[in-house]
């Protein structure tokens, strides 16, 4: 078995593998200079040096060698034969397969402006572009963030931590539009405010301006500019499913799988990042979290040895920024109506999300066993109604099944 990249999703397929009793050779073919490592604390306990590079790995090399997964890291894949079930590293080594996986995750968005490639413009998505902000963040005063998304946001908390000045600019209306209700995004633009951090909604950045080949400013369409010594860019990823489309496998904005990670070859299957799948509510998705990179690997391990393990958990995920732990579950997606609970004022907090009737998602601010027992209500598709979540007296848990 050979899996391409050697990311969250790639590691779990090669440990799945052996833990469904698979005993040929597995070849795990990573790009990176690491092997599988965590990128959740990159843009947290990492950046303030809470967090050491050793560890976040993933695994020992002896207990991989234990388990007789053979890690190739620096190792490229470039083209993928269908026919002769081969890859080819862009080195010219060959690897064949019986039952090929493709892991390969996503890669930074590009800012299109000139002077995205001067120093001191900065992203994040691995370890190295992490250790790069972070030696950039000790030396940097001014710090300006494009994006107000999760990364963006992370990264705001982490810099104004340590003291520097920070200025988020935010293309939309509001924070995390893409994935939060109204009065989340108000409640982190508040927080953001309280610790000092320059929020700036509406923000279409035109121009970087570089001064001797390194960053000096940002200006905005609307005539405004923003001194900065590190401009960290967090607008978004692509999904890195080149090498699979070139080899003909279908791809729409990812690579496309079922619900037990299948592409349309019967020999190979995807997960993680690089994927789309669609979902119960009908709608085509490709999601970016830990929850979605491990589910779906081990149903795409479960299908390269021909057994069915759809992935049907509700998808979950989670943000720190301060101290206020935001936990998601669900998909909030075309929702029209917010029912909230607890307390907004002391950021104890749950967003109910509703599409008429039914709970589709839930939002819970630093109230983890609300959203353990939010995870129950929506895996057994029980819909409270938005009175009964208003009203903090009524027990929701009286309404699960056993
Ligand atoms: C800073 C940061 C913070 C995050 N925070 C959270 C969080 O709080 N909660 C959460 O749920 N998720 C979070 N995520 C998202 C989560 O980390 C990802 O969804 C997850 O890592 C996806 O795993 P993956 O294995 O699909 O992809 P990746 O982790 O990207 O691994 C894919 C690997 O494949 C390699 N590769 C690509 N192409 C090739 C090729 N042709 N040949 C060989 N190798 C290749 C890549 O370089 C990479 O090493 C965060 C991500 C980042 C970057």
């Amino acid at each position: 078995m050979v899996i391409v990249g050697a990311g969250l999703a790639g590691l779990t397929v090669a440990e799945t593998l052996r833990a469904e009793g698979y005993e040929g050779a597995v070849v795990l073919l990573g790009d990176e200079a690491y092997g599988p490592y965590h990128r959740p604390p990159l843009s947290k306990g990492f950046l303030l040096g809470e967090t050491q590079a050793q560890q976040l790995l993933m695994r020992a090399p002896e207990l991989l060698a234990k388990k007789a997964i053979k890690l190739k890291v620096g190792a490229t894949v470039a083209t993928i034969d269908r026919t002769a079930k081969c890859v080819t590293l862009d080195d010219g080594t060959m690897f064949p397969y019986e039952g090929l996986a493709l892991c390969t995750g996503s890669r930074l968005r590009a800012l299109p402006l000139p002077g995205a490639d001067a120093q001191g413009v900065v992203g994040l998505r691995t370890l190295a572009h992490a250790k790069n902000l972070a030696a950039a963040l000790e030396a940097a005063q001014h710090v300006v963030v494009i994006g107000g998304g999760f990364i963006g946001l992370e990264v705001a908390a982490a810099a104004r931590k340590k003291g520097k000045n920070v200025t988020v600019l935010e293309a939309a209306d509001r924070l995390m539009a893409r994935v939060v209700a109204p009065l989340i995004s108000s409640f982190y633009f508040d927080l953001h405010r309280s610790h000092g951090v320059d929020l700036v909604l509406n923000a279409m950045v035109s121009e970087l301006v570089v001064r001797e080949g390194h960053i000096a400013a940002v200006k905005t369409r609307d005539g405004h500019s923003f001194a900065a010594d590190l401009l960290v860019v967090g607008v978004g990823i692509l999904p890195n499913a080149e090498v699979a489309q070139t080899a003909g496998l279908e791809c729409q904005g990812g690579i496309v799988v079922d619900a037990c990670s299948r592409t349309g070859d019967p020999m190979i299957v995807a997960a993680g990042d690089c994927t789309v799948r669609r979902m119960e509510d009908g709608s085509w998705r490709r999601l970016e979290s830990v929850q979605n990179a491990v589910e779906q690997a081990k149903s795409a391990a479960a299908a390269l040895l021909g057994r069915e393990r759809p992935f049907t958990a509700v998808p979950w995920f989670w943000s720190d920024q301060y101290d206020v732990k935001l936990q998601i579950v669900g998909l909030t997606a075309g929702f029209d109506q917010v029912a909230t609970r607890g307390h907004l004022a002391d950021g104890k907090f749950s967003a109910f999300y509703y599409r008429g009737a039914k709970l589709i998602a839930v939002d819970s601010l630093n109230l983890p066993a609300e959203h353990m027992l939010a995870r129950k209500l929506l895996a057994q598709g029980v819909s409270p109604t938005p009175g009964q979540v208003s009203d903090d007296g009524f027990a929701l848990n009286s309404l699960l099944a056993g």
